[in-house]
Order: C-alpha cells, then structure tokens, then sequence
C-alpha cells in the first residue's frame, strides 16, 4: 500500500508540474501574442427576432498558437487578465472590431447601420487610460459611437464599483452604448440596472438552454427577463440560441434580438460577406 501511495503521489505531482510548466509557457507566450500577430477576432451574428435580419456581430476573440492551435479565450483570457496583457489585447481587439465594422458598413450593401459588440475586461473599467483609449479608437476608425457596443458583466462592476460606475458613465457620454453580459448569473442586486448607464441585457445562455426543452423553471425564468427588460425601456439580447423551438418561445415573449448557432457561429471576418450574402437569398 505504501509503494502505492508513493507512484500515486508520484503521478499526481508530474501531473501538477506539467500542468504548472504548461501555464507557465502559455504566460510568457501570452507576452508576445501582439508582436507574434497570433490574436484573431471572430464574428458571430446579432439578429432580429421578429424578421431574423442581422443587426450586429460580436467580436469574439481567439488566439492561433504554434503548437496548440485555436486556444479559446476561456483558457486564455483569465491567464491575460493575471499578467495584465489584457490591457493591450483588450485594446486591440477594439482597434480591430471597430476597423471591421467599418469595413463592412462602406462594402456591403444593406448593413450600412451594422453595429459590434466587444467585450471588456474587468481590468479594463478599472484603467484610468480606458475611456481615452475608446475616444482615440473610435475616431481614428470613423465610427459612430452608437454603433459601438461595450459588454459588461455584473460580477465585473464588484471589484471596484465607484470606478467602475464612473467608467461606464464616461464611456456613455462617448455615446457609446453598454450591454450587461450573461445577465442572471452573477450576484448584483437588481437595483443596480436603475442607476447605471446600460441599455442592453444579453440573457445568458443558461437560461436560454432550458427553453423548449420541458423545463418550466427556465421558461419563467427568461420570461421575466424580457418583462423586467421592457419594465424599464432596454434592449434584450437572448445569446446560445440553438433551435428553432427556442426562436419560437423568445418571439412569443417579445424578446427584440437573439445571437447562437441557429444562425451562426462565430465566423472568421473573411467568411462574414459570403455569409450576409447567402443569408438574404
Ligand atoms: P461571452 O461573451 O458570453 O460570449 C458568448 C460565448 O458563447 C462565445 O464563446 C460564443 O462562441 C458562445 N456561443 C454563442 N452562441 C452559442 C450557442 O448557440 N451555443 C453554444 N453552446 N455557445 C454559443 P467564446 O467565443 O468561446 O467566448 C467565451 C468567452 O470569452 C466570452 O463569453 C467572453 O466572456 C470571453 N471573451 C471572448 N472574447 C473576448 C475579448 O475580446 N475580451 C474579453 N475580455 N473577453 C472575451
Ligand atoms: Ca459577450
Ligand atoms: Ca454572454
Ligand atoms: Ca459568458
């Protein structure tokens, strides 16, 4: 038993240094990813519930690593939010989605009001230099402010809420707008959407999953969402929409736009026209 316990021991700690020693590439990797252009921005359509039309993409980001592959931002971005270089890559992902869009306002025709979505970071709100940052993006792309939406989530506010507060109202005099994220998960009390500058509230997809699915709770759940969103005059976004069935409940509800594999996963920029373009046929 005791030999046992020692290759046991063994196994698990060469485990733990390996997973340790992989973590530890991935930081000093992570440094580079800018210079070594290895950073590339999904898009995933943001449709219109009542006629499908597409309104807007997010900006997902992925990283293509030489050895790895596509790294989701799951596994990256808690590691680039711990060394700071979300800061940059934030910043980048901005620069690039605000480029994009621009691009494909002046190129392809009936999306001259398309807007994006990018998501922030919690780093980010709390960076003296951010706000800056999104007035220097935008006009050096052209774009209109009320084209560009920011995504918070609610557990991202916690940290330091009078900065974070102050960001978002300064980002909002930039007329941008602000979407709370995987709204219903995080922990904030619902006051909160009455005294911030938001506009929008991406359902999560938690609860999106349940609809169609016989789970009554769910159901509910999202219903009241969509009740509480048109209480007090904002958008709704329903995200992870997958079935047809599910588009059927949220159009019952009233809920304004939806964004999930039913119409598409996030696509690299180059496959985004063909994709408009096959859609409107
Ligand atoms: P999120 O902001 O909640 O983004 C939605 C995620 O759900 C995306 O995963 C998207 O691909 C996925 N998704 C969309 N529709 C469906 C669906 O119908 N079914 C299923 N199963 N999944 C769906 P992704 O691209 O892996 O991004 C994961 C998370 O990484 C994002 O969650 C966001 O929190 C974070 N992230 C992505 N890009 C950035 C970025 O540029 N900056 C920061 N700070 N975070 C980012
Ligand atoms: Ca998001
Ligand atoms: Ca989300
Ligand atoms: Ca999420």
């Amino acid at each position: 038993a005791k030999n046992h316990d020692r290759v046991q021991a063994m196994v698990f700690s060469e485990e733990m240094y390996r997973k340790a020693s992989s973590r530890l590439d991935l930081e000093s990797q992570l440094v580079r990813v800018l210079e070594k252009n290895e950073l590339r921005v999904y898009y995933q359509p943001i449709v219109e519930v009542s006629t499908e039309n597409v309104v807007s993409f997010e900006a997902l980001v992925r990283w293509v690593h030489g050895e790895r592959g596509l790294i989701s931002p799951l596994d990256f971005i808690p590691i680039a939010e711990e060394i700071g270089m979300i800061i940059p890559i934030g910043e980048w992902v901005l620069r690039q989605a605000l480029e994009q869009v621009k691009q494909w306002r002046a190129e392809i025709t009936g999306v001259e009001n398309l807007s994006i979505s990018v998501n922030l970071s919690a780093l980010q709100l709390q960076d003296p230099d951010f706000v800056g940052v999104v007035a220097d993006a935008l006009s050096a792309s052209g774009v209109d402010p009320v084209a560009l939406h920011l995504e918070v989530t609610e557990t991202m506010l916690m940290s330091d809420v009078d900065v974070a507060v102050e960001t978002l109202h300064a980002l909002r005099a930039l007329g941008v707008s602000l979407s709370i994220d995987d709204f219903g998960t995080g922990h904030a009390a619902l006051g909160y959407l009455r005294s911030l500058p938001v506009q929008t509230i991406k359902i999560d997809r938690s609860f999106v999953d349940g609809l169609n699915r016989g789970d009554p709770k769910a159901t509910s759940i999202v219903d009241a969402i969509v009740s509480l969103a048109r209480a007090l005059d904002l958008d709704v976004i329903a995200e992870g929409v997958e079935t047809t069935g599910q588009l059927a409940e949220l159009r019952q509800m009233g809920a304004r736009l939806a964004q999930g594999y039913l119409w598409s996963r996030p696509l690299p920029p180059d496959q985004v026209p063909s994709w408009l373009n096959e859609k409107r046929r």
